[in-house]
């Protein structure tokens, strides 16, 4: 027998970062017996992320993507209706407009932000209207931790008279011009899967500036039960309502949520400094209008200068036992939305053929980081 060394623990993109709070809330909910899809947790998650987001009404839900499929519902997307949305995202922001039978046109992302290109946004409105043919709404996600340019998205849409479907999943605890990601269009999307910042192991919220559309969406989510003593029911709907018991994850989480942020800020600083002076690395830019939470430090790589190249770094990090992850591909270029329209296409294209992002975690520690590192600086040919 040899006595092999014990292989490094593998380190994940995101994991959850669960502290003492998190467990005394689900301690109470079990002492309680709220071990149900309504409870003292619920309400209360729901009126504290009311407070931190300065959205005037929320309702929590099972999944992000169950969110977004009432807020496609809610802006009243029919079957043939046309959503513009995001491309560089994750395929759970333009799913929902399927479920109501929507057709998607993806418009590309900017250099700048990552985000959807606001004058391309603008250009397809303009058209549009030109032709009389507006879309039923506007979905944009805030991608990896950073908000889209609102100001002008919010313009255009405003100057059609088009609702404005935001997909904060990423972007909790973000901010636009001191605002929170989440309420900035008609209705405003959360995730609290697993690998968020904010995580209650699976989740999400539904939360307007209009109190009369969440009290819609709290009715959908409960199986469009109507106000009757016995079950009385007049259109379709769901079962989305989230736990008790995962609320009260949700309230620890939220208590910690900024220091969580300062610490991934804090890590992509650190990968900034410890990796920046690479040839052809270049990292996700942060733009002046706000403050990204860097849920995922995310970074492109040029092989025309590196003398590696994106996949080389990724097979590395895997030799090593470290997760990361090719930055999202494109929706316009998934084989599901094939044929499907996209405005322009070549920045996210690009993106994804040569960036990456690199573990997060707000629970690595500076031993964590520096084997990141280390493995990264190798690939480039560097100590
Ligand atoms: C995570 C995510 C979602 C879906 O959220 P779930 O809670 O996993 O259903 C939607 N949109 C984006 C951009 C996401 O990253």
């Amino acid at each position: 027998m040899t006595n092999l060394p014990a292989p490094a623990p593998r380190l994940f993109l995101s994991p959850p970062h669960i502290g003492p709070a998190e467990k005394q809330y689900v301690d109470e909910a079990f002492a309680t017996n709220w071990v149900a899809p309504a409870g003292p947790h619920l309400t209360a998650f729901e009126q504290e992320m009311c407070a931190a987001s300065g959205a005037a009404a929320a309702v929590a839900v099972s999944s992000g993507t169950a969110a977004l499929h009432l807020a496609v519902r809610l802006v009243g997307v029919r079957p043939g209706d046309e959503v513009l949305c995001s491309t560089f995202t994750f395929v759970a922001s333009a799913n929902p407009i399927l479920y109501e039978g929507g057709r998607p046109v993806f418009v590309d992302a900017d250099r700048a932000s990552w985000n959807m290109d606001p004058a391309l946004l603008a250009g397809a409105l303009e058209a549009r209207a030109r032709e009389g043919r507006l879309p039923r709404a506007i979905l944009v996600s805030d991608i990896y931790g950073q908000c889209a340019d609102w100001d002008p998205i919010l313009a255009a849409a405003q100057r059609h008279g088009v609702p404005v479907i935001e997909d904060a999943a990423e972007a909790v605890g973000a901010t636009y011009r001191g605002r929170w990601a989440g309420t900035f269009g008609a209705i405003g999307v959360y995730s609290f899967n697993g690998n968020k910042i904010l995580s209650t192991s699976g989740g999400g919220m539904v939360v307007s500036p209009d109190r009369a559309l969440v009290d819609r969406a709290h009715k959908l989510a409960t199986q469009a039960r109507e106000a009757a003593p016995h079950y009385e029911h007049a259109e379709l709907g769901y079962n989305y309502r989230l736990s008790n018991v995962l609320a009260g994850i949700g309230r620890g989480q939220l208590a910690w949520l900024e220091q969580r942020i300062d610490r991934r800020r804090a890590i992509c600083a650190l990968y900034q400094s410890e990796l920046g002076g690479l040839p052809g690395v270049a990292f996700m830019p942060e733009a002046a209008y706000g403050r990204s939470t860097r849920w995922l430090t995310c970074l492109t790589i040029d092989p025309t200068v590196a003398g590696t190249d994106r996949d080389a770094v990724l097979t590395a990090l895997e030799a090593a036992n470290i997760e990361a992850r090719p930055l999202w591909k494109p929706l316009h270029l998934q084989p599901f939305y094939r044929g499907a329209e996209c405005i322009g296409g070549a920045v996210s294209a690009d993106l994804f053929a040569r960036g990456l992002c690199l573990p997060s975690g707000s629970g690595m520690t500076e031993a964590d980081l520096q084997r990141v590192v280390r493995t990264v600086r190798r690939t480039f040919g560097r100590a």
